[in-house]
């Protein structure tokens, strides 16, 4: 047996019942439901007011049932509900964000993966922290606004999809900067950005093994960013600034992106050492995951964000990826947390993927 992350009171019901897949109705959801039918699982969407109607038309990935609130953080007074209907809640990152990461590590349905981890991810000092443990290669990062000295992009905490940072080639660039709220400096990168898609199974004996379990890679993307990944096409920097354009992180869409194959021994080792640290920190970060990094001209990867569950970049790959096809036939990762889910259930490990 593993670790036990959910309390067995907050599993129990499951044992007797087909888990009911929810998620928030957005992000990655489509592909969440989908999984889940094909896996034979119940599936049940949250929706703020009406349930959206672009699931009539695709509908072999609509919920069987909604439940409609006025806002997300209404949730947490339809616990009982969920607990009666066999709910396994999948977080999102839209999902975390809009309920607010205290309110969502409160929520007393079972959750598909270890809320504890929501701590880590959220304060980017402590996922710092992590990393470091796990002796991830980072972008550099600067103690405050004076020791500056070479390009940097300064963020804000939390998953603001890339909203509001700021970028700065040199210190006399600083001068407009007003911050928002807390921040990090790290150096800017120069190279070219990938964003790999995990699961770790705590459950498998299988494949890439880990400490505890195996890590699957299923993916990978690159995100299209507004307006930075047009902003070529104006021209230089100066002339931009000039104009009052500065350039935002807002993810607008996702590219399927193959990473050298000569890089995946890199990747892997990193990604292993990210779970094996997370197992000793808290327990461990279970399900999907994805480590978000630039490769540097001397075929570094650097780090520079680790985000702990599904990632919309995963959706480009409902009939499996380049990588996943390697796996088994037609693994998204919303169709492998139905499996997880599964086999939790079929050997009685529920608390060991769920919290
Ligand atoms: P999300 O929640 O969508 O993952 P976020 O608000 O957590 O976004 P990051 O993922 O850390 O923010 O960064 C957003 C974007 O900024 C990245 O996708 C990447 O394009 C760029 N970026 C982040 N860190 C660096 C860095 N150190 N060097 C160069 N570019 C960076």
């Amino acid at each position: 047996m593993g670790i036990a992350l959910a309390p067995a009171a907050r599993v129990s019901a499951l044992r007797d019942r087909t888990p009911v897949v929810t998620t928030l109705c957005s992000h990655s959801s489509l592909q969440i439901f989908y999984g889940a039918r094909h896996e034979g699982l119940g599936t049940l969407g949250i929706a703020v007011g009406k349930p959206p109607r672009f699931y009539e038309a695709f509908p072999l990935a609509r919920p069987d049932r909604f439940l409609s609130l006025s806002k997300v953080t209404d949730l947490g007074r339809h616990a009982n509900t969920l607990q009666r209907e066999g709910a396994v809640v999948i977080p999102t990152g839209s999902f975390v964000e809009y309920m607010g990461p205290e309110a969502f590590d409160a929520l007393d349905v079972p959750v598909f993966g270890n809320r504890k981890v929501l701590a880590w991810e959220s304060d980017r000092e402590k996922e710092r922290q992590w990393l470091e443990k796990a002796e991830v290669p980072m972008p550099r990062k600067y103690r405050d606004l004076s020791s500056i000295d070479g390009p940097v992009i300064i963020k804000y905490h939390g998953a603001k999809g890339g909203k509001g940072f700021f970028l700065a080639k040199s210190p006399k660039e600083l001068g407009d900067f007003r911050p928002t709220g807390p921040y990090v400096i790290q150096e800017y990168v120069v190279g070219t950005r990938y964003y790999l898609h995990f699961f770790y199974s705590p459950l498998s004996e299988d494949g890439y093994r880990v400490r505890h379990g195996s890590i699957e890679l299923l993916g990978m993307d690159r995100r299209d960013e507004a307006n930075i990944d047009e902003l070529y096409k104006l021209g230089a920097q100066e002339g931009l600034r000039q104009a009052g354009i500065r350039p935002t992180f807002v993810v607008t869409g996702n590219v399927p992106v193959i990473l050298r194959e000569s890089l995946l021994p890199q990747v892997f080792d990193l990604a292993a050492r990210i779970v094996d640290t997370s197992v000793d920190l808290f327990g461990g970060m279970v399900g999907p995951f994805c480590v978000e990094g630039i490769v540097t001209e001397d075929l570094q990867f650097k780090v520079f964000e680790i985000s702990t569950r599904i990632v919309a970049g995963t959706n480009l790959f409902i009939s499996g990826s380049s990588y996943s096809d390697f796996i088994a036939p037609h693994l998204s990762t919303g169709r492998r947390i139905a499996l997880e889910l599964k086999r939790a259930r079929a050997e009685d490990r529920l608390s060991e993927v769920l919290s």
